[in-house]
Order: C-alpha cells, then structure tokens, then sequence
C-alpha cells in the first residue's frame, strides 16, 4: 500500500470550485471529477472529513449589500452549503463512497446534526463525512468552519481546494510575473494578506498548529500528491 503522510484530512471545498466555469450553481461533470479525486485518496485509506462551501449559491456579504439584513443573508449562505452537501452526498453515492452529511444548523428530516463523536466514528469506519452549514453562525465563513471542524476531528492537516495551484505573490490572473510559495508561515500569510483565506481561519490553524496546503482541485492526482507527501501547491506552517 502506498505511503501516506496525512491520515485523516479536511478538505475544504468552495462553492466556487463546484461551479467549475459556469456562472451559477452545481456543474456535475465537475462536480464528478472533484469525487474521482477524492475516491483516489480514500482508496489509500485516509480518513476524509469535507467542509463544504455555499458561495456557487448565496453569498451572504454580497446579498446583504442588496437589502437582506446580514444575519438573514448568512443563514440563507449556510443553507446553500447544505445544497451543495445533499449533491456531493448523491456524487460520492454513484461511484460507491459511503457519505454522511452533518449539519451545523439543525434540520433533521434532511440530514442529521452535528455530532463530533459520531463523526469520528465515521471517519474510523471508512465513511467520508461532509459538514454542512458552516459554523452554524452569521458572520463566519466556511473557510473557518473548515479550520473549526479540522481541529475538533483532530485532522493531521487542512487541505483547501481552489481553482488556483497554491498561493502566489500577487494574483496570477493579472500579474503574470506572480510566483508561487511552496511553503509559507501562518503570520507571512496572515501579514502579507495574501488572500489565502480569512484572518480568522488563518489564526485558527495558526493557534492550534493545525498545517493547512492550498491547491488545485483541478490538476488532476494534486489532491493524492499531498497525501503522499509531495511538494503540490503551497503549504502553510507556524
Ligand atoms: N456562512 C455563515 N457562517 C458560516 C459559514 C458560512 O454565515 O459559518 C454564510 C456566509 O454568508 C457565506 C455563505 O454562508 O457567504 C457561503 O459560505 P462561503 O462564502 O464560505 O462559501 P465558499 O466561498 O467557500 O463557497
């Protein structure tokens, strides 16, 4: 069996990277591909926990601008996330992953609440567990759900998929001089304001020395890269 070098992860995966190239909602080609990987990386018996996003369907920040009162509009984001999670359960069904979905709001007849216990003793049974809606609070977002739930099921790392292959200097969509880190310190980033994720998910991993990798869901086997201890997109230490 191949060496891994994380045995339980969090992935975070973005409304965004759901969306693929579509302007809206939930590509399921991509959405297909994104299970292949994770398949891949479950195969060689990591335990796989998934902070999902909600923002391919309702951005809190964006909508409260438009006359939504902010609480409202972060509910109406962390719903979303359960969406994206409900389609992400059905993907990894078809290809013979066994999900679960927990939710951080409760609506049992949908999807059953939080419950750290039960959801590492998922883990343990081989089971990819996605957490839904967010913290369960306005004001957060999932990037920091993603570091909350990775720190309480004791995750060896965080892993942040993107559309992008890891952090760079400055955008590379505009900057076509902007090199990428390979590895980086939680204070560069979080000083830097390198765009990485919120300053709150970023201290987070920070405080409790919990390394997070940002890459690209989209280069096919980067996902199994990491997981076998190679140097893909960058990584983040204290
Ligand atoms: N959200 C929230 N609390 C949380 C997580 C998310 O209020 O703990 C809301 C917030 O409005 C956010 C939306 O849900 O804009 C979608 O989450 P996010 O923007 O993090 O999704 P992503 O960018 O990863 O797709």
């Amino acid at each position: 069996m191949t060496a891994v070098a994380y045995k339980r992860i969090l992935l975070k995966l973005s409304g965004e990277a759901l969306m693929g190239e579509d302007k809206y909602g939930i590509n399921h080609a991509v959405m297909g591909r994104i299970v292949a990987e994770i398949q891949e990386v479950s195969k060689l018996g990591v335990e796989i926990a998934i902070v999902v996003g909600g923002g391919n369907i309702f951005r809190g920040m964006k909508s409260a601008n438009d006359g939504l009162e902010r609480v409202t509009a972060d509910y109406m984001g962390m719903l979303a996330t359960v969406m994206n999670a409900l389609a992400l359960q059905d993907a990894m069904k078809l290809v013979g992953l066994v999900p679960r979905i927990q939710s951080a709001l409760r609506i049992e007849q949908v999807v059953e609440p939080y419950i750290r216990g039960r959801a590492i003793r998922y883990l343990k049974d081989g089971r990819v567990v996605i957490f839904a809606a967010g913290t369960g609070n306005p004001f957060f977002t999932t990037d920091t759900a993603a570091a909350l739930r990775g720190m309480e099921m004791n995750a060896d790392i965080m892993l942040k998929a993107t559309k992008v292959d890891g952090i760079y200097t400055s955008d590379p969509k505009i900057n076509p001089d902007a090199t990428r880190f390979h590895q980086l310190s939680f204070d560069e980033a979080i000083t830097k304001n390198l765009q990485v994720m919120d300053a709150t998910a970023l201290t987070l991993c920070r405080d409790q020395k919990l390394p997070l990798n940002v890459f690209s869901i989209f280069k096919t086997g980067a996902l199994k890269r990491i997981i076998t201890g190679e140097d893909e997109g960058t990584l983040v230490t204290v």
